[in-house]
């Protein structure tokens, strides 16, 4: 369950970001998820619950925000709701479309006071 070490690792992130302008509590983290990240939200969660214990995300409220994969078209330059990472466009069946967004695991903003 890698979601464990995503986790420790944005809770140190946050933990860093906070510390460094004097706060003493982080009261939110906000993370964007892609669908295509390889880390599930309801794992992430867990992990959540587990690693934020005795530091200053003890008490942070979390939140998953889920980026819905998505694909351009070269052939028929549109951007497609992607499936996978094959990236096939759903309108021509063309393959190789670049992926554009699901990939995203990242920190989108802390909170803290
Ligand atoms: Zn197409």
């Amino acid at each position: 369950m890698h979601e464990v070490s995503i986790m420790t690792e944005a809770v140190r992130l946050a933990v860093a970001a906070a510390q460094a302008a004097g706060a003493r509590q982080i009261t939110g983290l906000r993370l964007r998820v892609g669908t295509l990240s390889g880390a599930a939200p309801e794992a992430l969660t867990f992990a959540w619950d587990i690693v934020r214990r005795d530091t200053l995300a003890e008490r942070a409220q979390l939140e998953i925000e889920t980026i819905p994969a998505t694909g351009w078209c070269a052939t028929c330059r549109a951007e497609f709701a992607a499936a996978d990472f094959l990236g096939e466009c759903p309108r021509c069946h063309e393959p190789g479309g670049q992926l554009q967004h699901g990939r995203e695991l990242e920190i989108a903003a802390v909170d803290f006071i």
